[in-house]
């Protein structure tokens, strides 16, 4: 059995699939609740990021 495609939500959240792995990712997400619920959690941590990484001296 493959890996499910639930744990690519990350992968493609952070922009990392490969193009044909990222549209049958979409392909998936339509139809899961799990991955848009997830992906929507995810969907602020670049934003986190760029806070943690502003109130962050550099260093
Ligand atoms: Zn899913």
């Amino acid at each position: 059995m493959s890996s499910p495609p639930h744990v690519e939500v990350v992968a493609y959240a952070l922009g990392l699939l490969d193009p044909e792995d990222h549209e049958a990712f979409e392909l998936h997400l339509v139809e899961c609740a799990d991955c848009q619920e997830e992906l929507r959690e995810l969907a602020d941590v670049p934003a986190l990021l760029d806070e943690v990484r502003s109130r962050r001296p550099r260093g």
